[in-house]
């Protein structure tokens, strides 16, 4: 008991799978990345891992190639399948932090079955609520170099010459699917299946909701705090 190690929280010899969530423009990935380092813990993006497998043309990659391309969900068995792998290597003994799976209901309970049948569960679902005229402004406002890649925000970031690249002085430009009216229609289509997986977490009193609104670093103080958990191994 005594010997687990420091930072997984009060109850520190637990695994701690956490979940999170959030809407694109929320913020998600980077305080996944930044709890990942904080709490030493992997982080398994679902969306990454399926770039990855696809890359590298494992039977994974190969299987889940076509729905990626054709911008589809890759099948719940497969997706389970593959988290659960994850979940089973070394490097996540002490935990894991979740991050674009589970995506629906569905895949929730499927993922806690699977889980409980190993006597194990999400210990924590970190909602990041940002409200959607603040997310419209915030995947909206992103401007890309075509030239050298230099991304750019309109009010976090801006070029020093509205438009042009500080770089190279090229026209920057716009993603497609981060126009204003796009990003509404994604967002349409991401919140309401997400909202349903916060709903069947709630039921089980495990929801941490947080206001995305505040900035970076006291989102992130403010989950280590929620959890319980002390920062450990690299700090950061
Ligand atoms: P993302 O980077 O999160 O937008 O994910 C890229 C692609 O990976 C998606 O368009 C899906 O094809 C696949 N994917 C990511 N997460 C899931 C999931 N939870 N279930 C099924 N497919 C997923």
């Amino acid at each position: 008991m005594t010997d687990a190690p420091a930072g997984t929280g009060a109850d520190g010899d637990e695994r701690l799978i956490l979940l999170l969530v959030g809407a694109m423009g929320a913020g998600k990935g980077t305080q996944a990345m930044a709890l990942s380092r904080k709490l030493n813990l992997p982080h398994l993006a679902s969306g990454n891992l399926f770039r990855a497998a696809t890359a590298a043309n494992t039977p994974l990659g190969q299987e889940a190639r076509a729905y990626i391309e054709r911008g589809e969900l890759v099948p719940d068995e497969t997706t389970i399948g593959m988290f659960m792998s994850e979940l089973s290597s070394p490097a996540a003994a002490r935990g894991a932090i979740l991050d674009g799976f589970p995506r629906s209901v569905g895949q929730a309970r499927a993922l806690d079955e699977t889980l409980a049948r190993q006597g194990d569960s999400i210990r924590r679902v970190i909602y990041i609520d940002v409200p959607t005229e603040e997310l419209v402004k915030r995947v909206a406002g992103r401007w890309t170099c075509p030239q050298c890649g230099t991304p750019y925000h309109e009010s976090t970031d801006p070029p020093r010459v509205p438009g042009i690249c500080d770089r190279d002085g090229t026209a920057l430009r716009q993603r497609d699917d981060d126009r204003p009216e796009v990003v509404r229609a994604r967002l349409d289509r991401q919140v309401p299946p997400m909202l349903d997986v916060v709903d069947h977490y709630e039921r089980a009193g495990i929801v941490e909701r947080l206001d995305g609104m505040q900035p970076i670093d006291d989102v992130t103080a403010e989950i280590l705090d929620r959890i319980g958990a002390s920062p450990q191994g690299a700090a950061g």
